[in-house]
């Protein structure tokens, strides 16, 4: 087909409001918008679709995601609740899994929280089933993860083994392994890197970049704090090789970045579909005490701005916000930065905070998906005096953030609009509202999903409109966002999905 017409499709005209348009896409590439009527119409290439005031996007966002943890979660067993209600149920998933492999192979489970089961998960009862295989067992945080004896053995993991800078191994009075590990993701991922385990990661990314595109998801940024130069080419490999791809902005980790730069490239480096973003820290107090503390951390920003980057800093609880918006303000009274750092979850946003970070001028990254997944637990588990102000987005924008929205897959739903419901219906999966009076709109949500990214990128990637003369790059949802309220935001779909002029979804 040569013409494609759209007539009748809302699109977004700012946070607020919406605005009729008609597309006119040939070969491909947009060619009129906002035309009154066509001259001339070849009815055999020829298609006029009215779009009854159906939505229109150019494509959403997602500013915060894992691509090589999502792909690789493809591969492990869920054992999140509710699926896995109890440790019965979930030594079973596990021994299931074993019969069916062979000795020696790895179990890989993703999604655990001990605290949503009856009963504690220890390396006893873990061993008893699993003598011949290694089991991991991640946290659904990714944050932590449990390991029965075989796979500490494999990994070289014993009672000697040293704390990473900012994780720990557990262990118990007498200083034996407890089969918990916090916050060494990253080093337990490099030990395995030699198994089998991370070619058939490798092999979802293309998959995954792929069901990014079937998901309407155009643009991404990865936030991962192992990306280094590796993966970025492996990205770029990926990317290169697959017909529909969404733009990967690669946020370089912090100890990665020399890696980067030492190749001469620079914050908003561009290779085909990639680009290079802030560079990402973690400030995390999971281990009993922050990490880093304020000199280090005031010397990892000062040392990525002295290289142009920007940074991006993970920070959740309260504490871990105020000793990075404390980091921030140091830098930024020696010298002044050219570019706007972010903050990453900004999930305890006291009115405190609120105040302090708003002087210092950050954006954020929130990732709403969070209250579908977890509302029900932070319910039980965040102190109830803290609770209006986590997840508190009617707040941050009306104190004037810019806000860009972030799955956190997998550790977050990577679907925009599960998104899209956690922020105006704030659902979570068992039905319970989560701070109801934090809602935002139907229409800022959609904004927020698809022009917020800009606020966090090096330049605008999402456009105001299809713009004439690019390639034909739309998202048609399956209803007009003016008939839709929070009673009825579950029931939007896609309809939809254009990329680069080819019809991926219709
Ligand atoms: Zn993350």
């Amino acid at each position: 087909m040569d013409d494609l017409f759209l007539f009748n499709a809302t699109i977004l005209k700012n946070r607020f409001d919406l605005s009729q348009t008609n597309i006119h896409i040939k070969n491909g590439i947009i060619h009129s918008v906002d035309f009154d009527n066509i001259d001339v119409i070849n009815t055999q290439n020829t298609q006029i679709v009215d779009c009854e005031g159906k939505t229109l996007l150019t494509g959403f966002a997602d500013a915060h995601l894992h691509l090589f943890s999502y792909s690789s979660s493809l591969n492990q067993l869920d054992v999140s609740y509710p699926k896995v209600k109890n440790i019965n149920q979930l030594l079973n998933v596990i021994s299931n899994s074993i019969e069916n492999s062979p000795e020696d192979t790895w179990i890989l489970c993703d999604g655990f929280d001990e605290m949503d089961l009856d009963n504690q998960l220890s390396l006893d009862i873990l061993d008893k089933i699993s003598k011949n295989n290694p089991i991991k067992i991640n946290h659904r945080s990714g944050h932590a993860c449990f390991m029965n004896s075989l796979a500490m053995k494999k990994l070289s993991i014993s009672t000697s083994s040293e704390d990473y800078q900012r994780g720990l191994i557990d262990r118990d009075d007498n200083g034996n392994l407890t089969g918990w590990f916090f916050d060494m993701n990253e080093q337990i991922s490099f030990l395995l890197r030699d198994k089998n385990q991370e070619k058939r990661t490798e092999i979802n990314i293309s998959n995954t970049l792929e069901q990014l595109i079937h998901m309407g998801i155009f643009y991404i940024h990865d936030a991962s704090i192992n990306n280094d130069l590796e993966k970025w080419n492996i990205c770029l490999e990926h990317s290169s090789s697959l017909q529909f791809s969404p733009s990967i902005t690669l946020l370089p980790g912090i100890d990665h970045l020399d890696e980067f730069i030492n190749r001469g490239l620079y914050f908003g480096y561009k290779d085909k579909d990639m680009m290079l973003g802030h560079t990402k820290i973690i400030v995390s107090s999971i281990s009993g005490s922050i990490y880093p503390n304020l000199n280090q951390l005031s010397n990892q920003i000062s040392k990525s701005h002295k290289h142009g980057f920007p940074v991006a800093i993970h920070a959740v609880t309260q504490d871990e916000i105020n000793i990075t918006l404390d980091a921030l303000e140091m830098v930024y009274s020696k010298n002044n930065h050219p570019f706007i750092d972010r903050i990453e979850h900004f999930t305890e946003a006291t009115p405190e905070i609120i105040t302090k970070a708003k002087k210092l001028g950050v954006n954020l990254v929130v990732n709403p998906s969070f209250i579908y997944q977890n509302g029900f637990r932070y319910s039980q588990r965040i102190p109830k005096m803290l609770q209006p102000y986590t997840f508190n987005y009617r707040t941050l924008l009306d104190s004037g953030f810019n806000l860009a929205i972030g799955s956190d897959a997998p550790y977050g739903n990577l679907d925009p609009l599960i998104n899209i419901q956690s922020m105006v219906n704030r659902k979570d999966q068992l039905g319970n509202i989560y701070n109801g009076n934090q809602a935002i709109s139907i229409i800022e949500s959609m904004w927020l999903i698809t022009k917020g990214v800009n606020n966090v990128s090096t330049e605008e990637i999402i456009f105001e409109k299809p713009s004439v003369g690019d390639k034909a790059n739309i998202v048609i949802l399956n209803q007009n966002l003016q008939n839709i309220d929070h009673t009825n935001v579950h029931k939007l779909a896609i309809d939809v999905v254009i990329k680069d002029g080819f019809r991926i979804l219709s």
